[in-house]
């Protein structure tokens, strides 16, 4: 599951990270977190507060995750391989893992795919500056040069229109913006 995801594990927990079905959630059992007042405290599983690409610590933006412990599932060694190397070509066929990018750019819709939703605003290969839509995966924006987070923020903000007049939906950001331009 976590096999191709980049990032920290504190990262991972905040954002409650997952692929293929799989999720964070699944495997944390406890976490010890600083707070601003540089006291530690231990939370069990529930106390994370858990949803899609959510945790307490999104809201809570001054806790810091110190360490973490996890229960993974006891397994055959082939088969996790297996399951590796499966997910390892899935995502080297369906994204574009060649070129640098944030991951999905979008939250997946409840009842929507929001890659297919891009798709059909026609914006598959649509660019401002150097930030593209992947021709590859809609839901990814990268980076075929010199893009800056201000065209990526105008290619973000020209998707969302787009998505909006054609199927009068909103779709909302998986990642993170922290302010610059
Ligand atoms: C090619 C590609 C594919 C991806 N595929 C997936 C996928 O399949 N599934 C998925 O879920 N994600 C996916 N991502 C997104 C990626 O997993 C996230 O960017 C990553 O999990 C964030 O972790 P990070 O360590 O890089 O955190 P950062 O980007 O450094 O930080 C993210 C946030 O977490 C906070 N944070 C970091 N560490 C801590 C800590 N110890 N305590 C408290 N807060 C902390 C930061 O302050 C920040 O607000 C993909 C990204 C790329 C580029």
């Amino acid at each position: 599951m976590l096999y191709g995801i980049p990032g920290t594990i504190g990262g991972a927990i905040r954002m409650n990270a997952g692929a293929y079905g799989d999720e964070f959630k699944d495997i944390v059992v406890s976490s010890v977190y600083l707070d601003q007042n540089l006291t530690l405290h231990e939370i069990k599983n529930p106390d994370h507060k858990f949803n899609y690409r959510y945790s307490r610590f999104i809201k809570n933006k001054n806790d810091i995750i110190i360490s973490t412990t996890l229960q993974l599932h006891n397994e055959n060694k082939e088969k996790i391989k297996s399951r590796m190397d499966q997910n390892k070509k899935a995502r080297e066929e369906k994204q574009p893992i060649e070129f640098p990018s944030a991951g999905s750019t979008f939250k997946r819709g409840k009842e929507f795919i929001t890659a297919q939703l891009i798709d059909g605003s026609g914006l598959k290969g649509y660019s401002i500056g150097d930030a593209y839509v992947s021709q590859k995966h809609a839901g990814f924006i990268i980076n075929k040069g010199k893009a800056t987070a201000k065209d990526v923020l105008m290619l973000i903000d020209t998707i969302k229109r787009k998505v909006y007049d054609k199927f009068n939906v909103n779709i909302e950001l998986e990642i993170e913006v922290i302010g610059e331009d």
